[in-house]
């Protein structure tokens, strides 16, 4: 799950992070009242999507030249138009998709003067499983070039979860990130604190881009990404509570609503499986076959009907699906339960796709014979390899 710019800074000010003062705003009056508490004179209004790449993103309804995401004020008045501006329109940046995401929400925050940006994100390293640290002195709005072009200049320190955070890796930190005395001991510090709040919080990720040096000689948190592990959030419900359903995927919410498990792909064939290795070999034989994948779909153990219905209504809802590919073993349930289920919600959703069955597993015979006894154009399938090479054929057919 990933939260908004304005909340993983308020989660991390709780564990003494440095940031600059701002408020969140849903209006322009929000945002004016949000400017009216600051100092001044320089303000930052911020769009709030879950998406990075904001400063350099651009508005498809306003003229090219328009400013991005990210705007500087030098006045209330300025903050208002560019609330005005900002709100309600569509952000495009490199991480939305052409599509882009409208922007509902604003931050408006004190302007900072800015002497450098670095870069310091936290990830769970599947290399090494630890928590890592990716340290940059090249912050800003170009990281991706840094690590594309000149991979030497990001270091990565990883952390022992057996010692936890030591004072050498917050050394390390204020080192790969050339800073010095009273600068080094405040990058430390706040090494510590992110750690802290990465392992408090049950985080995916966290990334600070930038992290600023200030005129003034001040370490400040200027941007901050964070995502959380979802199957950890029931430790969480101040963080689950700072869900925005309207930033995700409407298919996905859908899904989560059911307990599926559904990721929405680029490819035509929607797949129904169980089991989330059966379902990624699924999708790879679908590849091996010259097709691609709708989506990845795990119904889970306990299949009910309502929760196959559920899911062929999510794969049908989705324009590009051209084909369905079921693949379910029947273990602890039943072949012919599941036929059942599947014949119910192909009546009830109107199929109007070609669909493959590949059953497995207890009850196989009674599970085939219900779906050909069905009336349904259902397509049955004696292994993965026929299945998928069955449905591949079928949509090439019919396209
Ligand atoms: P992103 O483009 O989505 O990553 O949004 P950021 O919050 O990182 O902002 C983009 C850029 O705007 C930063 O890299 C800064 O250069 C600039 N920026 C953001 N806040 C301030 C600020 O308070 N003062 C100044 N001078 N620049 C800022
Ligand atoms: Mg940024």
């Amino acid at each position: 799950m990933n939260i908004h710019e304005y909340q993983a800074k308020e989660l991390l000010a709780k564990f003494g992070v440095g940031i600059p003062a701002g408020y969140p705003a849903l209006s322009v009056e929000d945002a004016v009242a949000a400017a009216k508490q600051l100092p001044g004179p320089l303000y930052v209004v911020k769009a709030q999507i879950h998406a990075g790449g904001r400063g350099k993103g651009k508005f498809k309804e306003l003229p090219a030249e328009a400013k991005g995401g990210v705007r500087l004020a030098h006045s209330i008045d300025e903050v208002a138009a560019n609330a005005k501006e900002m709100l309600g329109n569509t952000l495009v940046t490199v991480q939305t998709g052409p599509a882009g995401k409208q922007v509902n929400r604003l931050y408006v925050t004190d302007g900072v003067d800015i002497a450098s940006e670095y870069y310091l994100a936290l990830l769970v390293d599947r290399k090494s499983g630890r928590i890592a640290m990716i340290v940059s002195t090249e912050g800003g709005m170009s990281i991706e070039d840094v690590a594309h072009q000149t991979p030497e200049k990001i270091a990565t320190i990883t952390i022992d979860p057996a010692t936890g955070f030591m004072p050498h890796h917050g050394r390390a930190v204020a080192f790969a990130l050339k800073l010095k005395g009273d600068l080094a001991k405040a990058a430390q510090k706040l090494a510590r604190q992110l750690y802290d709040a990465f392992v408090a919080l049950d985080c995916a990720m966290l990334e600070i881009n930038p992290l600023v040096k200030t005129q003034g000689g001040e370490l400040l948190v200027l941007d901050s990404k964070m995502s959380f592990d979802s199957n950890a959030l029931f430790r969480h419900p101040d963080v689950e509570a700072l869900r925005d359903e309207t930033e995700e995927d409407p298919m996905e919410l859908e899904a989560s609503k059911y307990d599926l498990a559904y990721i929405k792909l680029d490819g035509d064939i929607g797949c129904m499986v169980n089991g989330a290795g059966l379902a990624m070999a699924t999708m790879d034989i679908i590849k091996l076959n010259g097709a691609f994948p709708a989506n990845f779909l795990d119904v889970g153990g306990g299949a009910s009907k309502e929760k196959v219905t559920a899911a062929f209504k999510i794969i049908l809802s989705d324009p590009a699906v051209k084909g369905i590919l079921v693949n379910i073993f029947g273990g602890i349930m039943r072949c012919d339960t599941i036929a059942k289920g599947i014949v119910a919600a192909a009546r009830e959703v109107e199929l109007d796709v070609p669909l493959v069955v590949r059953l497995e597993g207890t009850n196989v015979e009674q599970g085939k014979a219900i779906l050909a006894n069905s009336g349904l154009p259902i397509i049955s399938a004696e292994d993965l390899g026929d299945a998928a090479k069955k449905i591949v054929a079928e949509v090439k057919q019919a396209a």
